[in-house]
């Protein structure tokens, strides 16, 4: 019997390992090989790695993870997760394995469900991106469109004129500014561009512009979507475990320990935050790790997650 299945291998689900592995404890890492950001060239705002590649990291975590002889890293997705009368999951994966386990970290992510722009695909992670604290400083200064998903679309435009004073808010049909956002925009000077989008252009994962409908080109250099995510696993669900709802789409709910709301399960990362960032998804795992380990002590903390669920 392992002591910890962990459910993705990422920033969240190495992170979770680590510890555990530090503990000593036998630890299965399932991880599908589909980190969220494998678009990006370059990850930024990780302090020490700052503009490496994100895969390269990852590489580099799993390295010194594996160096520890209690860990299994099994490439696989795992499907179904069953929980046992003896305290124990039970954790059926794509190529067949079953492994059995005490706790389950879920760490699994989400994914991003990008408008159905012709383009946009295409050129996501490299000049069609969500985050500006992520991509922001290296396109500072440039033309940059923001494609309205949602609500949150305008404060997204008001916040890039931290980084240039070009912004382009497409309302897409998707949203319709008030008065008010229209003359805080004007006063921003944010041209607010409104109809639908056709597609946008540019030469290979490059944009320079945006094609509206109505046969018009606005010129961009960058465009910042906001998508709707969705947990990438639907264990989670399987499991019971309860879920809130984000600015972008549902999160597992945890607690202050990174326990959800179904007893011996933890979850961290993108599927458990609202705010997504591989600190947070590491930070989070690291607590994971900690906290499942010390419910497998019975001493110290005992997860007793049904409370308030
Ligand atoms: C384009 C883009 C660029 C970004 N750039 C940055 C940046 O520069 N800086 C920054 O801080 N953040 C950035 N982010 C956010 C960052 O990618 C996430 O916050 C981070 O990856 C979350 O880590 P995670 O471990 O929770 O999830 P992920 O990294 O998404 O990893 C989840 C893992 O679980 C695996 N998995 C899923 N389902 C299963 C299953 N059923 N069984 C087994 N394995 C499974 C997946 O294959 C994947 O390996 C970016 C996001 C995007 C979309």
């Amino acid at each position: 019997m392992n002591d910890v299945i962990i459910i993705g291998g990422s920033f969240a689900g190495i992170a979770a390992a680590l510890y555990l592995a530090r503990a000593r404890r036998q630890v299965v890492v399932m991880d599908s090989g589909a980190p969220r950001n494998r678009f990006s060239l370059h990850a930024h705002g990780v302090l020490g790695h700052d503009g490496r590649p994100p895969l390269d990291l990852l590489a580099d975590a799993r390295t010194q993870l594996l160096q520890y002889p209690t860990v299994r890293f099994v490439q696989a997705t795992a499907e179904q997760v069953v929980q046992q009368a003896d305290d124990a999951f039970q954790v059926i994966a794509s190529d067949g394995e079953q492994a059995q386990a005490r706790r389950i970290v879920l760490a699994s992510g989400v994914r991003d469900v990008l408008p159905p722009v012709p383009g946009l695909a295409e050129r996501w992670g490299v000049s069609v991106v969500h985050c500006p604290y992520c991509y922001g400083y290296e396109v500072a200064g440039q033309r940059l469109g923001v494609l309205a998903t949602g609500e949150m679309a305008v404060h997204q435009a008001w916040m890039l004129r931290d980084w240039s004073d070009q912004v382009v808010l497409f309302t897409n049909a998707r949203v319709e500014p008030t008065a008010e956002q229209r003359a805080a925009c004007i006063q921003h000077r944010i041209d607010v561009v409104d109809g639908q989008v056709s597609s946008v252009r540019g030469p290979e994962k490059m944009i320079d512009g945006v094609v509206m409908a109505d046969g018009r080109v606005i010129a961009v250099d960058a465009l910042f979507v906001a998508p709707r995510t969705q947990l990438n696993s639907p264990i989670a669900e399987q499991l019971g475990c309860a879920f809130d709802m984000g600015p972008f789409g549902p999160f597992i709910r945890t607690d202050e320990y990174q326990a959800t709301t179904v007893s011996g399960v933890f979850a961290a990362g993108d599927a458990a935050r609202t705010a997504h960032t591989i600190t947070g998804a590491m930070a989070d795992g690291a607590m994971a790790g900690v906290f499942a380990h010390q419910s497998l002590l019975g001493t110290m903390y005992m997860v007793d997650s049904t409370d308030g669920a």
